[in-house]
C-alpha cells in the first residue's frame, strides 16, 4: 500500500468515506502509543516504554496487524521509543519517520539499528507535510517549524488526522513553545474533534491559546497510574472542565478505543 505526500495535491475534506477509522490509544503506562486504522492504512505513533513492551505487543496482537505501513517516534525520550525494537522485530514496517534530531541513548540507538536492520532509511517529519491516506483521510503536520529545540518535547510533531467530516489531533509531548509556533502558522487549521493532550497532562503543555484553537470535544490524555510526575497536572485538569472536554485518561481507563464513520465519533474504554 502506497501513500503519496507532499503539498502540491488537492484535497477534498468533505469526501465522503467508504468505512471506519479507528484509532486505540493504548495503554503503556506512563508513556504515549497510538495505533491508527484507516483504510488500508496501519500506522503507529510511539511505541511506549521499554518497561512496557510486552503489553504494547499484547494490544497489539489482539488486533490482527500484517504489517506498519507508517511508524512515527514522535521524539527521543524512552517513554516514547523504548518498545520500538520490539515493534520492529515483530512487525514489518514500510515507513519510519521522526523529526530531525539525534540523542546519544542506547534505547535511540537501538531503534536507529532495528530501522536499518529492515532496510529502511529515517524520513524527517516537518511542519507542512501532507499525507494523503486515501478515502477522504489525510495527515497534515503543523509542527516542528525550527531546526533545533532546547527541549527535546517540542521536536514532537504536532499533526491531524482529518477523516470525512471527523479531525484528531496528536501532539506527542509537544509543549507550549510547538503550539505557539503551530498556531503562528496554522490556527485556522487546528481545530479538531479530539485531541490527544500533549505531554501526559503536563501543565507545561495545553495553552489556552492552543485550546482554544482546537477546541476539542473529547480530550485524550495518555499517563501512568500514580505517576511521579503528577500527569495530568491540576492546572490541565481545571482547563478541561472549564472548556466542557469530555476526557478520556489510560491510567484510569486502559485502552480507549475510537471510531469514526467520517461524521460522528464514538468513544469506548477498556475500563
Ligand atoms: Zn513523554
Amino acid at each position: 500500500m502506497k501513500f503519496i505526500f507532499g503539498n502540491d495535491f488537492s484535497f477534498n475534506n468533505t469526501k465522503k468515506v467508504s468505512g471506519n477509522l479507528q484509532v486505540y490509544y493504548l495503554d503503556v503506562g506512563q508513556g504515549d502509543a497510538e495505533y491508527i486504522r484507516i483504510n488500508d492504512f496501519d500506522i503507529l505513533i510511539d511505541a511506549g516504554p521499554k518497561s512496557e513492551s510486552d503489553h504494547l505487543l499484547k494490544q497489539l496482537e489482539d488486533k490482527n496487524i500484517d504489517d506498519f505501513e507508517m511508524v512515527i517516534a514522535t521524539h527521543p525520550h524512552e517513554d516514547h521509543i523504548g518498545g520500538m525494537s520490539k515493534v520492529f522485530e515483530k512487525y514489518k514496517v514500510e515507513n519510519f519517520y521522526m523529526p530531525k534530531v539525534t540523542h546519544t541513548t542506547k534505547t535511540f540507538q537501538n531503534m536507529l539499528k532495528s530501522v536499518s536492520k529492515q532496510g529502511l532509511k529515517v524520513q524527517t517529519l516537518k511542519e507542512g507535510m501532507q499525507f494523503n491516506l486515501g478515502d477522504g483521510a489525510k495527515f497534515d503536520v503543523y509542527s516542528p517549524i525550527k531546526d533545533s529545540y532546547d527541549d527535546f518535547n517540542n521536536y514532537s510533531p504536532i499533526m491531524k488526522l482529518t477523516y470525512g467530516e471527523t479531525k484528531l489531533m496528536f501532539t506527542g509531548d509537544a509543549e507550549t513553545l510547538a503550539e505557539k509556533e503551530a498556531l503562528s502558522r496554522h490556527l485556522k487549521d487546528l481545530k479538531s474533534d479530539v485531541l490527544k493532550f500533549g505531554h501526559h497532562g503536563s501543565s507545561t503543555s495545553s495553552s489556552n491559546e492552543f485550546l482554544k484553537a482546537v477546541s476539542p470535544k473529547y480530550g485524550i490524555i495518555s499517563c501512568g497510574k500514580d505517576n511521579s510526575y503528577g500527569h495530568p497536572h491540576k492546572e490541565t485538569m481545571n482547563k478541561i472542565s472549564k472548556n466542557q472536554i469530555k476526557a478520556y485518561r489510560t491510567d484510569l481507563q486502559g485502552e480507549i478505543t475510537l471510531t469514526s464513520d467520517g461524521k460522528n465519533i464514538s468513544i469506548k474504554t477498556e475500563k
